[in-house]
């Protein structure tokens, strides 16, 4: 399908950091993607918690199944609005690449161990992950990734950690964060399939685990709505198959919405080029009122759901498997495997090891460690 001018084309890539001859049959974001699904991250994606820790149950999201989610909403979308759906695809499967196990918890558990050497932030570590992590290539580290999918992974960062990576790398994937302009409407796009994709599954597991239920999410009104209309169509449909009816209106709704939205948006804008598109402001977004009905949902699943007191128990025993295990490493690093060890800035390799562990590595390597075993 042909791609609108402000889609990103790869044939107009800024390329990767090292040069690399093109692929006889696919285009560089395909390349991209099929790199990442290929990585040694993404398959520990499969068991590493989105909200739920992952053995808790086998039905629950995983960041794998999140990031299939986004992948695959983000695609719908970009098809609509003749966006590149490779690039869209490639930055969604990486979007969670660095999350830590035990997922926020984990990630705050992890950051106030690293306070006093630079902090620890995932979207940091995703772009990590793909630039210097994963072991590869023969004369690389990393994927060698296209700018674009690096740009979309990156999709927040700190002032002084924008300074740091602009040093590194002038004018690079972090430059935006100084200038403050956009990064390519595919990323913008994925972050807004990451939001829908999580805010519906949510619900999902959060119902089906029975922590929240469908008469707490009477107070949304975007739950409620298609809740309603949904009864009026189908009086007598319950449990399961009321609830997944419920969530895939509510879905259709949010990403028919984002093409309609930001359709007028594109088309008051008007960009040139994909690098216009970058200059314009977020054009990639949702209708003024599904924002607000999309942030009520989401204040909703913050506090009944992300605090809800069950949750918040089991990720106080993840965050101290993450500090414990820190500090054993610090402590000795030869616990570690070799090339971990080995390396001169200790807290940094001991965050990227934690970091990679997937929830059950983590619990095993705890209770090997200590003895004890704080997730059973
Ligand atoms: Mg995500």
């Amino acid at each position: 399908m042909a791609l609108a001018r402000y889609a990103c084309d790869p044939a107009g890539s800024r390329g990767r950091r090292h040069a690399e001859a093109p692929a006889p049959t696919r285009t560089e974001y395909q390349r991209d993607r099929d790199r990442i699904v290929h990585s040694t991250a993404f398959r520990r994606l499969v068991y590493k918690t989105q909200v739920f820790l992952n053995h808790e149950g086998d039905l629950f999201r995983t960041r794998l199944t999140h990031s299939l989610e986004v992948a695959q909403l983000g695609r719908s979308v970009a098809r609509s609005l003749q966006l590149n759906e490779d690039l869209v695809e490639a930055i969604a499967l990486a979007h969670d690449l660095g999350h830590t196990p035990f997922g926020h918890a984990g990630q705050d558990a992890l950051n106030e161990c690293m306070a006093a050497h630079g902090g620890f932030e995932h979207n940091l570590q995703s772009l990590r992950v793909v630039d210097e992590l994963e072991e590869r290539y023969p004369s690389f580290n990393g994927l060698n990734l296209t700018f674009e999918t690096r740009e979309g992974i990156l999709k927040h960062c700190s002032q002084a950690n924008a300074k740091r990576l602009d040093a590194a790398e002038p004018n690079g994937v972090a430059r935006r964060f100084l200038d403050h302009s956009q990064p390519s409407l595919e990323a913008q796009l994925c972050n807004l399939a990451d939001e829908i994709a999580y805010n519906a599954h949510d619900v999902d597991d959060g119902v089906r685990s029975g922590l929240i239920t469908t008469d707490q999410l009477g107070e949304v009104e975007l739950f409620q709505s298609f809740h309603a209309e949904t009864l009026e169509e189908f009086p007598d449909l319950q449990g399961r198959r009321l609830l997944y009816e419920i969530i895939r209106r509510m879905l259709s709704t949010q990403v028919y919405d984002v093409i309609e939205a930001t359709r007028a948006a594109l088309q008051a804008a008007n960009p040139a080029s994909a690098g216009r598109a970058r200059e314009a402001g977020p054009l990639v977004t949702f209708s003024e009122s599904m924002r607000d009905r999309s942030a009520v949902l989401k204040q909703f699943l913050l506090r009944n759901l992300y605090r809800h007191p069950q949750v918040v128990a089991k990720t106080g025993q993840a965050q101290q498997v993450v500090r414990e295990l820190f500090a054993l490493y610090v402590r000795d690093p030869a616990q570690m495997p070799a090339d971990f060890a080995a390396r001169s800035n200790t807290a940094r390799a001991v965050a990227d090891y934690i970091a990679g562990m997937t929830d059950r590595f983590a619990a095993r390597e705890h209770e090997r460690l200590t003895g004890r075993n704080l997730l059973a």
